[in-house]
């Protein structure tokens, strides 16, 4: 191999990460605010650990070798909240709480007598922001504190040190309206314009010679006229005379129109995704004068990057864009922070990986390789590229068994008899009420259950001990429902933690980490198991347990699964085929589990798939072909069985807007959907695409301690009969029960069956 004698012009810096994680290599930062809410630790033992997480973070990144920083992207909570609070943009309710950190929590978790802010998906992460409530009573007003006191932290301890902030348009753009008659929070943008200006001058005056503004919400089509926004907000901002150089930050997609736009306007630099965006954006956008920050190491998924595409994809842009520095292609906050302590993967998988702090070693290694040439860093590609071998030569990523079936695969294996022929069949077989009850799976996960759990961890209890208590457990959950008078039973979900990880685990294709957390909202962390394989079925999974769970009882209890989707979408995905193979794969495992399951007796079996909203691609022209093959394999998944066979589906977390024409598609015998909340709306938009199979609207929320009474469900059954016939109506709650106690949960469902009672 020759030396690249290419000569780079120089760069104001080379190498850097959009943000990063925060929330504490070992969740420091969980602990430490949990503490802190249950008024086991003071605010300054709060702020200790806060500090010295952001001393250790910016350490590690210097010492890995970035020579650009952010900072500001430290949260207690969440990252939206901070700029609401930066903008002067909290509601009154908790605007008027003195202590501003009272206020802040307060907004996020809510206080007494005090709602908390919505929370919803950031893009299409697993990640939660908080909503702001945009109102007429919201004078904007610049706070900018918490950013000056980072800059200023980071300045003393010598850190290169570059203060990020969310900009006007995507902090707007994701806020909604306070309310119905509050206009769109995105036509106040020119009310924010003199805030940024004003505080761009102070990070001026504090040193910063860079900032960083992100505008993620360019990569979608949330709003028409988003690029020509782009170029007037940034054309204002880069007028300011007083200012450190701007850095207008894209990610998790490809900015399009947006980035011509805003290479039209004085900011200097901009960042943008090149791992779900494309070169051909960049490359025709006019970059020429510009600073591009191009992240080609994926700052969302697992897989060690592939250097010398990374490097090509480098090379293509050199010349054409002004100066570059390398990056990730968004923040690590979406990725565990590293590798060091996962001992137990298997060698080959743990070579194949890179977290957080691997993937700024690779950044590093991409920007100096960028400056002087691929020799310069020869022994790290070559690392990367023996470890890409290995991941494409291993034959678990390639079991013929599994592939040979995939392509056999005709329309036919996703098809079942016409819905309403299934109907006659199944209402014979089934003999079931009209208004039928049931519930969603989870029944509350008790300490008993918890605790049996970490006795199996620990080796306090064998595996034949775990099966005992958890039989147990279920025994009980048959009785209550039997007690209570519901028609369709379940089995309660007590031996899974977790509806994703329970069936990874049984799954060949998957693996666990034991350290992997990423931060999901607020203090909560999720450990997303990573598809790194085929997925292969080695035995049931849910039989024995549903078969027991049967045995008890006369009447039917529906097996219960995770969707293909669902599945997916929760955990870390493959990158070396399409998600629609993956998704097949997976569904292929479950239908063989529903084949199993109708074997071994059970009549009803319900698949569920609330995260099919998620994965909606955030461009509306992608959106048709995701929906299409993620109906597709659902519907693998559940066309094994016989006519006979009763399938349900469950369907939460979402307004579903833009999914619903694929929920009829489904083709679900039975569609349970949270409802509750929107007052059944969500039946008239079901109407509306000619939807006339079984459908079962929560009647109640199950996210509140709150227990319902007859009456309240009673009203709420009634507005659902007003938009569907009893015949096609089941009664249920809006989700699993898991987070309720045994006591709500009893008196709810005797409420839930005594209203179906009555109305029938
Ligand atoms: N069957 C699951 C449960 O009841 C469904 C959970 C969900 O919708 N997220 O917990
Ligand atoms: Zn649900």
């Amino acid at each position: 191999m020759s030396i690249d004698t290419t000569r780079p012009t120089t760069s104001p810096f080379t190498a850097t990460v959009p943000g990063t994680a925060r929330i504490g290599a070992n969740r420091e930062l969980k602990r430490a605010v949990e503490a802190y809410w249950a008024g086991r630790s003071d605010r300054a033992a709060l702020e200790s650990v806060a500090a010295v997480l952001r001393r250790d973070g910016w350490r590690q990144l210097l010492t890995a070798g970035l020579d650009s920083i952010p900072v500001n992207t430290f949260s207690y909570y969440d990252q939206i909240l901070d700029t609401a609070v930066l903008l002067g943009a909290l509601p009154t309710r908790v605007a008027s709480i003195d202590d501003p950190l009272d206020a802040y929590f307060a907004a996020a978790r809510g206080a007494d007598g005090v709602a908390p802010l919505e929370m919803t998906k950031w893009f299409d992460t697993n990640y939660h922001y908080l909503v702001p409530e945009i109102g007429a009573d919201i004078t904007f007003a610049l706070d900018p504190t918490k950013v000056l006191s980072e800059l200023a932290e980071a300045r003393a301890q010598g850190v290169p040190a570059r203060p990020a902030v969310i900009g006007p348009i995507t902090f707007l753009g994701l806020s909604k309206p306070a309310t119905a008659d509050d206009d769109a929070p995105l036509s106040r943008v020119d009310e924010l314009i003199p805030l940024y200006i004003d505080l761009l001058g102070r990070l001026a005056a504090a040193g910063a010679s860079w900032v960083q503004i992100d505008e993620p919400i360019l990569v979608t089509d949330a709003d028409e006229g988003l690029a020509e926004l782009a170029e007037r907000v940034y054309g204002a901002l880069a007028a300011a005379t007083d200012r450190p150089s701007i850095l207008v930050q894209t990610y998790f997609g490809d900015a399009g129109d947006a980035l011509a736009a805003l290479a039209r306007t004085d900011v200097e630099g901009v960042g943008v995704d090149l791992v779900s965006g494309s070169v051909e954006t960049v490359l025709a956008a006019g970059l020429g004068d510009k600073h591009v920050v191009a992240g080609v190491v994926d700052g969302r998924n697992v897989w060690r990057t592939d250097l010398d595409a990374a490097l090509g994809r480098l090379e293509s842009i050199r010349g054409v864009v002004g100066t570059l520095a390398v990056s990730t292609s968004c923040s690590t906050l979406h990725v565990p922070y590293t590798l060091r302590g996962e001992d137990g993967l298997d060698p080959a998988l743990h070579g194949w990986l890179a977290f957080a702090e691997e993937k700024v070693g690779e950044v590093t290694a991409l920007g100096r390789a960028y400056a002087h040439g691929r020799a310069y860093q020869a022994a790290e590609f070559d690392a990367a590229r023996a470890a890409l071998a290995s991941r494409s030569d291993d034959p678990r990523l390639h079991v013929d068994s599994v592939r040979a079936r995939l392509a056999a695969l005709t329309t036919a294996d996703s098809t079942r008899t016409a819905a309403a022929d299934r109907r006659v069949i199944q209402d014979a077989a089934l003999g079931l009420p009209t208004l039928a009850t049931t519930t969603i799976g989870s029944y509350p996960q008790t300490t008993d259950i918890r605790k049996a759990r970490q006795a199996l961890r620990t080796g306090a209890i064998d595996e034949a001990g775990y099966v005992e208590r958890m039989r147990a457990e279920i025994a009980d959950v048959i009785a209550l429902q039997e007690r209570i008078g519901l028609d369709v039973l379940v089995h309660g979900e007590p031996e899974r933690n977790d509806m994703v990880q329970y069936f990874a685990e049984q799954l060949d294709g998957f693996f666990a980490t034991a350290n992997g957390w990423v931060q999901s909202y607020g203090s909560r962390c999720v450990r997303p198991p990573i598809l790194y394989g085929d997925v292969v079925r080695p035995a049931a999974m849910t039989v024995d347990w549903i078969s027991y769970a049967q045995s008890l009882t006369a009447k039917p209890v529906k097996g219960m699964l995770t969707g293909p989707v669902t599945i997916l979408a929760w955990s870390f995905v493959r990158d070396d085929q399409p998600l629609a193979d993956s998704a097949n794969q997976v569904a292929l495992a479950i239908r063989d589990e529903t084949v199993d399951l109708e074997r071994s007796g059970a009549a009803i079996i319900q698949v569920d798939e609330p995260a099919l909203r998620e994965l909606l691609p955030l461009r509306a022209a992608d959106r048709e072909a995701y929906l299409d093959w993620a109906v597709t394999s659902f519907r693998l998944s559940t066309a094994g069985v016989a006519d006979a066979t009763q399938i349900h589906t469950h369907l939460c977390y979402s307004e579903f807007g833009e999914v619903i024409g694929a929920i009829g598609g489904l083709d679900a015998d039975v569609t349970s959907i949270e409802a509750a909340r929107s007052h059944m709306e969500v039946l008239a938009d079901l109407n509306a695409i000619g939807f006339a199979t079984q459908v079962g609207p929560g009647v109640y929320d199950i996210h509140s301690p709150r227990v319902p009474g007859v009456d309240e469900i009673t009203a709420s059954l009634r507005e659902a009969l007003d938009a569907v016939p009893a015949d096609r109506l089941w009664v249920n709650p809006d989700c699993g029960l898991k987070t309720r106690t045994t006591a709500e949960v009893t008196e709810a469902l005797t409420n839930m069956v005594q209203a179906a009672v009555a109305v029938r």
